[in-house]
């Protein structure tokens, strides 16, 4: 086993160790161009002893949605998936912050013309991720020259491993000229969002985030987050076009995502956002993310699948 990889991960009906899941080199290309995924977190309670899925029915029925859109069949049910994820969480005995990563992709490349044959492989694997919330992490955004892709082009809402070509050259391009992260405009002019996830600003104490029809994947954390602001905090949320200068107005920016978490964006083209220090709304939220990321509390347990681990089921 590779440093820092999990023994075993899932691939097409069976669990196989890390070392033997391997494809041929020449299956490069069209099988990745041809690929959708989910990235999904898991948290560990350390004081629980517990491991925690968030939001995963919901990262599920996004895989469905996106391999249906490019038509990608995939071979197994959402509750079959949910059965083989935490299978594998518990034979790789996961007990730290986690990227578990569904992926389904084409497997035979040479049908990729014809939609009726094309047939899906379906893998998935975990990671360590360790979260970062809490620990202080700002960024300075630029707002790049690419424009974001769109509905009619390369549909955002489906979470396409091609589409991130488009913010990997955002991302390029913003840190080559020294900023940490790149925000996208739409065909519209008006913010999309980053590279790997949402936008979300604070102005007047109304929470507002480009809504889903701005170019952008419909992003779970983001919903989680507008349903615990006006649910927990009682703010204002609004979902609507945002223009750029809008951000550089804002009293709090920051982007969220399953990697993302709650990063605070400091400053938006070297306007600096708000003080230059995370906002109190962004702080706020954040402490409420991790209590619930990591359920400190027992509230929003829907959101919340809990791994029981027990290493003696690698039998
Ligand atoms: N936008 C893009 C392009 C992303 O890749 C992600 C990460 N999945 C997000 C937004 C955030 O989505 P989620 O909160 O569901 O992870």
């Amino acid at each position: 086993m590779a440093q820092g990889n999990p023994e075993f991960i899932w691939w097409d009906g069976e669990r196989r160790r890390w070392e033997d899941a391997t494809v041929h080199v020449t299956e490069l290309a069209w099988s990745a161009v041809g690929a959708v995924f989910e990235g999904i977190r898991g948290y560990w309670n350390e004081d629980r002893e517990e491991l925690f899925v968030f939001r995963l029915a919901e990262h599920l029925k996004r895989l469905e949605q996106s391999s249906r859109i490019v038509r990608l069949p995939m071979k197994v049910s959402q509750a079959e998936l949910t059965d083989i994820i935490i299978d594998l969480l518990q034979v790789n005995d996961v007990r730290e912050d986690t990227y578990i990563r569904p992926l389904v992709f084409t497997a035979n490349a040479s049908a990729r013309n014809s939609p009726s044959e094309i047939q899906g492989s379906l893998l998935v694997n975990t990671s360590t991720m360790p979260s970062h919330l809490l620990t202080g992490k700002v960024q300075h955004a630029k707002v790049s020259s690419w424009m974001r892709i769109s509905d009619n082009v390369m549909p955002p809402r489906v979470k396409n491993i091609s589409n991130y070509r488009n913010g990997q050259l955002a991302t390029y391009e913003v840190r080559e000229d020294g900023y940490d992260v790149a925000l996208m405009l739409n065909a519209q002019g008006k913010i999309s969002e980053a590279p790997g996830a949402c936008v979300m600003m604070v102005r007047d104490g109304k929470l507002i985030t480009p809504d889903t029809t701005s170019g952008i994947l419909e992003s779970i954390t983001r919903d989680a987050l507008m349903v615990l602001a006006r649910e927990e905090l009682g703010v204002e949320v609004q979902e609507r076009a945002v223009d750029r200068t809008e951000l550089y107005m804002a009293d709090e920016v920051f982007t969220c995502g399953t990697a993302a978490e709650i990063t605070p964006l400091v400053s938006v083209d070297r306007y600096k956002v708000g003080s230059g220090e995370p906002g109190p709304l962004t702080t706020q939220l954040e402490t409420l993310f991790v209590n619930v990321l990591r359920g400190n509390e027992d509230r929003w347990a829907k959101w919340r699948t809990p791994v029981p681990l027990q290493s003696s089921v690698r039998a």
